[in-house]
């Protein structure tokens, strides 16, 4: 640790290159060689994963290797393997939750989500996305969903022709953000389906969004060229820029479960909920509240002015069938889910 500490402070003093001061830093994995260790190759290996944890946590720093960063590798190694064939054998599937027009009761689209169906169980996407975003997987996973979402919106939509018609979402991730050609794919995939892209909602988290607004500025212009419609998604829980937010060709705002679920019990949260949707519609935005899971919940967005909204209340995301079954029952005006609806909303 001392010789580590050495390199780092000796690299730390500015150097000179073609009269530019140059200053770099260094991130250093330790692993100990002893009666037990293996070979050569073995050690590297292990010291090349400490590196790694050490640039993880922060540049410039060192780290110790340990046995359970071996075990994390392991498992990590695994999960990618395991992702790689599930793609191959077509185990990701897509889950759709409603989004429901808070005064009628009426879906009006979808948000779609991965699901990872591996033989014993049903993996969430919060325990593969972020592998699948760090290894690039995503890209492949996300146009598959997006063919699928896009041909199966079709297909609702002749079924349920509507004014204005079912409308779909599909999520954004870092890496695809990232990608140059983000637009094209996204518009090979309109291409591929046939869908009507004013009927899609590309989600943006405000993260991604906000986080280098030049960049960002130019990929929105570039996919709402496709003539979709771009959604800020997990609204409130990052820091927006109220003159980008308003600079940038976003339509809507997701207003993040995290408040949703605390307005009914507290005050100033209810408040800030208020003051969004305000905002939102003074720019000239629609705003979709996330998570509402129950009648207060509901009640109060509906008096505050809130249009749309997603949430356990009226659906957990469900895969096709059961979707099928529930959008049939919304749109016959009769059924006793709309009916249940109505009464408690008028
Ligand atoms: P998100 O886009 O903000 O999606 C909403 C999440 O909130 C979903 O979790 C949904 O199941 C959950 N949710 C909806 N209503 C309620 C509610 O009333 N109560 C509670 N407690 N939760 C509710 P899910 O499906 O686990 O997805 C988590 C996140 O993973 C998504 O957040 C999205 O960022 C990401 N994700 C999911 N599928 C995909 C995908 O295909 N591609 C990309 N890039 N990201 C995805
Ligand atoms: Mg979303
Ligand atoms: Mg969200």
């Amino acid at each position: 640790m001392r010789v580590a500490e050495r390199i780092q402070e000796r690299l730390a003093a500015p150097f000179e290159v073609a009269d530019q001061q140059i200053v770099i830093t260094a991130s250093i994995g330790v692993a100990f060689g002893g009666s037990d260790s293996g070979s050569a190759e073995d050690l590297l290996r292990d010291a090349e994963i400490a590196m790694y944890r050490a640039k993880h946590t922060g540049k410039a720093r060192f780290e110790v290797f340990d046995t359970a960063m071996h075990r994390g590798a392991l498992l990590r190694l695994q999960l990618e393997t395991d992702m790689r064939k599930a793609l191959e054998l077509g185990e990701f599937l897509v889950y759709y939750q409603p989004v429901v027009s808070l005064s009628s009761g009426v879906i009006v689209g979808f948000e779609a989500l991965s699901r990872w169906h591996r033989p014993d169980r049903i993996v969430m996407p919060n325990d593969f996305i972020p592998v699948a975003n760090e290894t690039g997987m995503i890209i492949a996973i996300n146009q598959e969903l997006m063919l699928l979402a896009c041909q199966q919106l079709r297909e609702w939509q002749k079924q349920y022709p509507s004014e204005p018609p079912l409308r779909l979402s599909v999520n954004v991730s870092p890496k695809q953000f990232a990608q140059p050609d983000l637009a094209a794919q996204i518009g090979n995939a309109i291409q591929r389906s046939g869908v009507d892209p004013g009927c899609l909602d590309l989600e943006i988290t405000e993260t991604i969004a906000m986080a280098d607004a030049e960049r960002s500025g130019t990929v929105l212009s570039q996919l709402k060229a496709l003539g979709v419609h771009l959604d800020i998604d997990d609204f409130g829980t990052g820091y927006s820029s109220l003159s980008r937010l308003q600079r940038f060709p976003v339509d809507t705002l997701k207003i993040d479960r995290a408040f949703v679920s605390r307005m009914d019990s507290d005050r100033d949260t209810q408040e800030i909920v208020r003051i969004i949707i305000s905002l939102a519609h003074n720019l000239g935005l629609k705003v979709v509240a996330e998570g509402i899971e129950n009648r207060s919940q509901l009640d109060l967005l509906r008096k505050i002015g809130c249009e749309l909204g997603q949430g356990y209340l009226f659906s957990k995301p469900a895969d096709l069938q059961t979707i099928d079954t529930l959008l049939a029952t919304n749109r016959a005006a009769s059924s006793p889910w709309f009916q249940s609806y109505a009464a408690h909303s008028s």
